[in-house]
This record gives C-alpha cells, sequence and structure tokens, in this order.
C-alpha cells in the first residue's frame, strides 16, 4: 500500500514537471515578423509615413471649407496667416502616430492663452494645445501639452519662445457602434521635446471652449491646425497610421 501511493505521488509530481517547459525556445515567437522600418535622420520623417508637410508647400492642407489653405510657406517654414482660419488636411485619419515640430513667436507681446497659441486638432476634434507656456502661466488644462479643458500635461517641458518644439503624439480613436453610441474612448499619449507628458490620457470628447466635451459619433477625419491670431510655425510634420 505504501508503495503504492508512493507511486502514484511520483507519477503525479512527473506530470507537473513536464507541464513546465524546459525549453526556451517554447515561448519564443517568430511569426509574424515586424516589417523593418528606416527610422529619420536628423529631423527627417521614417521610411513608411506620410508626410504632411516637409517645408516645401501646403498641398496636403486646405482651410475649412476646401479651399487652398493661405498659411504662409518660407525658408521651409509653415507659419500661421492671422485671420484666414484653421487648416486641415486633405487626408482623413483614425488611429496614429503623429509627429510635429513647432514654434511660438520669438517676440513676447501677450501672455497667457493669448501668448503663442494654436493647437492640433485630433480627428478635427480633440486638441491638444500648442501654447508658448515657457514662464507663462495659464489654467493647468491650457497650457502647451494639454488635452484641451480636459488633461493638465504631466510636467511642463517648454524650451523658450522661439526656440523649436517637437510632439510626438499616439492617438487611438474612438469607438462608435452602429447605432452611434461610443463604446470606447480616444486616448493619447504626447511626448513633449523627449518628456512624456501625456500618458495613455481618456479623451472625454470634443474639445470645447465653454460647457462639457461632446460624443458624436465619427469616423476618420483630418488633422486641423489652429488659427488663434499668433505667428506660430511649424515644420516637419508626419503621421503612421497605426
Ligand atoms: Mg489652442
Amino acid at each position: 500500500m505504501k508503495n503504492l501511493i508512493f507511486l502514484f505521488v511520483a507519477l503525479i509530481l512527473m506530470q507537473s514537471v513536464s507541464a513546465q517547459t524546459t525549453d526556451p525556445k517554447d515561448t519564443e515567437v517568430w511569426e509574424p515578423e515586424p516589417k523593418v522600418v528606416t527610422p529619420g535622420k536628423m529631423n527627417t520623417a521614417p521610411s513608411d509615413a506620410i508626410v504632411i508637410f516637409d517645408g516645401k508647400n501646403l498641398d496636403a492642407f486646405t482651410d475649412l471649407s476646401g479651399n487652398p489653405a493661405s498659411w504662409t510657406v518660407a525658408d521651409g517654414v509653415l507659419t500661421v496667416k492671422p485671420g484666414t482660419g484653421d487648416i486641415q488636411t486633405r487626408q482623413y485619419f483614425g488611429d496614429m502616430q503623429l509627429h510635429l515640430e513647432w514654434r511660438s513667436p520669438k517676440v513676447v507681446e501677450s501672455e497667457g492663452q493669448g501668448r503663442g497659441n494654436s493647437g492640433v486638432f485630433l480627428q478635427s476634434r480633440y486638441e491638444v494645445q500648442i501654447l508658448d507656456s515657457y514662464r507663462n502661466r495659464t489654467y493647468s488644462n491650457g497650457q502647451a501639452g494639454s488635452v484641451y479643458k480636459q488633461h493638465m500635461p504631466l510636467v511642463n517641458a517648454s524650451v523658450a519662445p522661439g526656440e523649436w518644439e517637437v510632439y510626438d503624439i499616439i492617438f487611438r480613436a474612438p469607438r462608435f457602434n452602429k447605432d452611434g453610441i461610443k463604446t470606447s474612448s480616444a486616448y493619447v499619449t504626447v511626448i513633449h521635446n523627449g518628456v512624456v507628458i501625456q500618458n495613455h490620457s481618456e479623451i472625454k470628447g470634443t474639445t470645447e471652449y465653454i460647457g462639457m466635451p461632446k460624443n458624436e459619433a465619427h469616423g476618420k477625419a483630418p488633422i486641423k491646425l489652429q488659427d488663434h491670431s499668433n505667428l506660430v510655425s511649424y515644420r516637419n510634420i508626419w503621421v503612421r497610421e497605426l
């Protein structure tokens, strides 16, 4: 009887040992293989990016009525032409990685929200604020890198006005069901000058200057840049669809 019990326990032990892998190859995943992308060098786009602005022209943009955009392009730089209105990409986007570089005017003429204000609206609706937030106090959820009036940035990574700043934005679009009800919020991660300032922040709905965010169903939509009357400049804008 003792021998039988011993045999039984031994069998169970052997089984549990055999269920545990001893071969490191068992946990290796080889397929699919991530495709090779050649990284950009010194501020150029990677090989699989959709280039929105490379310093040459505004062909990728229109005004909000669909007419050619009339902001200023000079010396490889795109600058807001105050009073001409926002511009938006001809192409529509959903989930994406967006890279853009921006610069607030070196000559400081105002303060708060009036200083170097522009903005990048993801899917035309969700603003990641662009503002000269270098020693320029305003409401926290309205400073540079905020999801405007929804999420303040984790830190203030701004550099002095007149210097180029970089946003790398990872955006997951909201999902809606066939009845137009939101089933998943949009999420955004923002890296500002190499510093994470939004870490998978939930976007509650549309950016509203007054009142609460809204959540009407929509599909892919343009990237919009804001004319807030300040001479904010842009360069090197590209997107990778995700
Ligand atoms: Mg703005």
